[in-house]
């Protein structure tokens, strides 16, 4: 079975290499918004000639080609994803650094809404929540 990053780059037209393959399965199968030290540590499980300097190229090309999106969650690494099917955004937990991903219709109509107020036709935004755990969610529920 391909992975559906790899079937997209297919759809592109891109020429795959086995490491480009690798790369992209590694990609696809995270749902943890690496950065490109994680997907070279992944990858090089698979395959260990992976070095990070194809990671690095080969992480670039997909995105330039947008099947892959990236994020700067405000640590100065960039964080990837296969280009979402559906649009999502993320919460960022700055205690475990977990990317939590969520999508609430009163804030994608809120913006709408400020668009328009302002009088353009929205095309996309990018939102992103910083948290750290709320003290009270450790503790055991009170009957
Ligand atoms: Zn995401």
């Amino acid at each position: 079975m391909i992975s559906r990053l790899e079937q997209l780059c297919l759809d592109k037209g891109l020429k795959m290499t086995d490491q480009r393959r690798v790369i992209a399965r590694v990609l696809s199968d995270s749902a943890d918004h690496p950065d490109v030290e994680q997907v070279y540590r992944r990858a090089t499980e698979i395959d260990p000639r992976i070095s990070i300097a194809t990671v690095y190229r080969t992480v670039r090309l997909f995105e330039e080609a947008n099947i892959l999106a990236r994020h700067d969650f405000g640590d100065g690494r960039s964080r990837y994803e296969e280009m979402p099917s559906a649009h999502h955004d993320h919460l960022i937990d700055l205690q475990s650094g977990r990317v939590v991903e969520f999508r609430n219709e009163q804030i994608e109509k809120l913006q709408q809404f400020i668009a328009d107020e302002l009088g353009y036709e929205l095309v996309g935004h990018r939102l992103e929540l910083y948290a750290v755990p709320r003290r009270d969610t450790a503790k055991p529920d009170r009957e």
